[in-house]
């Protein structure tokens, strides 16, 4: 329906223009911030980058989603209400941008480019350094210091209406279910007033998901003042007024003096996690046992491959059936045509060169075809190469091309071996008699800043339990688990290859989809590959199309990430609680995690009681985070997942859920940024300078504090 959208946004700016005129006020008169970004820092070519579009409409983001585009997070709403349009961060190529910018997208952000990471990489090392000479140890605390609708042709329902205060600002908050659902060009805007007297108006904007009218909302706003009433009004007639709540309306216990934080001095690889784990195992003996999770994953390692001619003209694929690393790399392959007519295509394999003598005619003129080497070299060394005809070079005459070397392209020494991925087990009873807490991270490669959380959590815990009576009691109540590093392989590619790569390095593609130019879009989501809900079984969100960015795999728990986390859960059925963290964008989520199409039927959804469980849960920990730096997540991205991200299939904690009966959260960190000078909310992205991946590192461990906490009431309570 671009049509009907089209007039949608236009209404929308034009009711904007009435509302601002009759009722002007500081917040809603400041001027929009600059609509683009300059052409100059736009990715160029193959430059990866992600970046935050404004899309023309929602089937322009249906599209880019059934292109398998790498969508890093989607910001359900218009962050600035008088933007309009459907926004959403992806990660692209400046060709691709290219292109997406000639169908009607914006540029509203360029949030990180692809040399970004190891820049911020080499920065965070650097301060690490620094503070190290400088003789800096972990931080101590110094001592402490109702709405009623009217009805017209439409009726008006708040589902939400919260305020808050954060870094010196007020912000208000707005969701609003008209119940004209099935027409698109109702309009509603929203009056708010404060104590003194003032007041402003902000649109909200119609959010669908999957085709169908969920409610209107827009971003959180900046107000002059606290707001003591919010009424709603539809272009229909309805209204409804209510007075907001604080967000989130509850306090953690500050943080006791001389207690211990402060464990992170720079972004970790899975190496640097294992050696930390390593020296606190050392440290704590009678607080912390390692477990060795059962299932190896394949390791930084991945076959090795050539071109054999020129992509641009005819090529095979040439590829090791053993890993680069397994003395593969280096090995030569070349193409001959024999100075002799009629000659059969034969081809020898010694000393590390692969030599195929290419057939000839009558003239001596070479009658080889691609398809006929590719398959000759399948079949005459099974156990050596695979080999595939390069996509676009089907049918054509081979060239005689080479020598050339095979090569895994990876780029890192010493990582090249199956990996043991460890978690930790911190309590003072790791008998089951406890319930039991599990935080895990990193299942995306590419999301650095969560392992930090969840090693500052752990080592908070474990450096306060001999001082510090909170933590001591804590640790007596509750049994901890906590796996820092879901996805080491693909984090090590992300550290060292490709800052952007999501998921792990299992490459499950066949054919043409194996030429090495896709190796940056190999392997499997981790997070999608899970037994609940997956693609497997019909449900959105996972994608069994290997080069596409959420890629499930061959099947459920075909990963040894994914079976790893399941192993926990089974293996220490006193698991109560997960929090799985991921970055970016300022979530607090639960299941159900995914729906199925056509009708958009989530999985079932948590009975009342246990709905309220989660929503009072979530407010602590939403306010134990903010406690930290004022950072709130915001009221409209605290939900079930299916309702306020989107339906990710075959998700873990949906599995951890359903299956195991664990009361699973999902962690967005990462919080979009007030920009007071743009008046605009800025994505901070997956690899933010360290200083900013540091301070999620704080306020998320806080949050994760709580969640034992929650976690040890809910016991207490049984
Ligand atoms: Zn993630």
């Amino acid at each position: 329906m671009p049509s009907r959208r089209t007039s949608f946004a236009l209404s929308v700016l034009l009711a904007g223009g009435v509302g601002a005129a009759a009722l002007a006020s500081p917040a809603s008169a400041a001027p929009p911030g600059p609509k683009t970004v300059a052409e100059a820092g736009l990715p160029s070519g193959d430059q990866h980058a992600l970046v935050r579009l404004q899309l023309p409409d929602q089937a322009a983001l249906d599209r880019l989603v059934a292109s398998g585009a790498d969508i890093a997070a989607r910001p359900a709403v218009s962050r600035s209400s008088r933007e309009g349009a459907v926004l959403v961060d992806v990660v692209v190529t400046g060709h691709e941008l290219s292109r997406l910018r000639s169908q009607g997208a914006t540029v509203l952000q360029v949030i990180q480019k692809q040399d970004d990471g190891s820049r911020r990489f080499a920065d965070s090392r650097k301060a690490a350094r620094q503070a190290l000479a400088k003789g800096l140890t972990t931080t101590t605390r110094r001592s402490a210091a109702g709405g009623t609708a009217e009805v017209s042709v439409d009726t008006l329902h708040f589902l939400q209406a919260y305020w808050w205060a954060s870094g010196g600002r007020t912000f208000v908050q707005a969701e609003v279910a008209t119940t004209a659902v099935t027409d698109p060009d109702v309009e509603i805007t929203v009056a708010w007033t404060t104590a003194d007297g003032q007041s402003g108006t902000f649109a909200l904007r119609r959010f669908e998901d999957a085709g169908e009218y969920q409610y209107h909302v827009a971003g959180p706003q900046s107000v002059p003042a606290r707001p003591i009433s919010l009424t709603a009004t539809s272009s229909l007639g309805g209204t409804a007024s209510k007075a907001p709540q604080a967000w989130p309306g509850t306090s953690a216990p500050p943080m006791p003096a001389g207690y211990q934080q402060d464990f992170i001095a720079a972004y970790m690889t899975p190496t640097d996690v294992k050696a930390r784990i390593k020296r606190l195992a050392r440290q704590y003996p009678d607080l912390l046992d390692v477990i060795d999770l059962p299932h190896k994953t394949q390791g930084y390692r991945r076959t090795a491959t050539a071109y054999l001619g020129d992509p641009a003209g005819a090529a095979v694929v040439v590829e090791s059936r053993r890993y680069g690393s397994q003395r593969m790399n280096g090995v030569q392959v070349k193409s001959r045509a024999p100075a002799k007519r009629k000659r059969p295509l034969s081809a020898t394999y010694r000393d590390r060169v692969l030599t195929i003598r290419l057939a000839t005619g009558p003239q001596g003129e070479v009658i080889s075809t691609t398809d006929q080497v590719a398959a000759f070299i399948g079949a005459r060394y099974p156990r050596q190469f695979r080999a595939s005809v390069e996509a676009g070079s089907g049918g054509k005459t081979m060239p005689v091309a080479g020598p050339t070397r095979l090569d895994d392209g990876l780029s890192a020494a010493g990582l090249s071996h199956p990996w043991t991925v460890q978690a930790l087990r911190i309590g003072k009873h790791r008998d089951g008699s406890r319930p039991g807490v599990l935080a895990y991270s990193q299942e995306h490669a590419r999301e650095w800043a969560t392992p930090l959380v969840t090693m500052e959590f752990a080592e908070r815990l474990l450096a306060n339990a001999a001082t510090d009576p909170g933590t001591a009691e804590l640790l007596e109540d509750v049994d901890v688990f906590v796996l820092p590093v879901t996805n080491p392989d693909g984090a090590n590619y992300s550290f060292n290859d490709y800052n952007f790569q999501r998921k792990n390095l299992d490459n499950f593609c066949t054919g043409t989809d194996r030429d090495p130019i896709n190796r940056n879009r190999w392997g499997v989501d981790v997070n999608r590959n899970y037994t609940v809900g997956s693609v497997f079984d019909g449900y959105i969100g996972g994608s069994t199309d290997c080069l596409s960015a959420v890629a499930a795999g061959t099947g459920e728990l075909s990963e040894a990430e994914s079976s790893n986390v399941i192993s926990l859960a089974k293996e220490h059925s006193n698991i109560r609680y997960a929090m799985n963290v991921h970055s970016y964008g300022g979530y607090f989520m639960w299941p159900p995690g995914a729906y199925a199409m056509p009708g958009r039927i989530t999985l079932p959804r948590p009975d009342a009681t246990e709905e309220y469980a989660f929503v009072q849960a979530a407010k602590r920990i939403v306010g134990a985070i903010s406690t930290d730096r004022g950072t709130m997540t915001w009221p409209s991205n605290t939900g079930p997942v299916a309702d306020v991200l989107y339906s990710a299939g075959g998700n873990s904690a949906d599995q951890l859920y359903y299956e195991f009966g664990i009361a699973a959260w999902d962690f967005e960190v990462g919080n979009d940024l007030w920009n007071p000078t743009t008046n605009r909310w800025a994505g901070v992205g997956f690899q933010p300078p360290y200083e900013e991946a540091h301070a999620e590192s704080q306020e998320y461990a806080t949050g994760l504090v709580e969640l034992l906490r929650v976690a040890r009431d809910s016991a207490a309570q049984r």
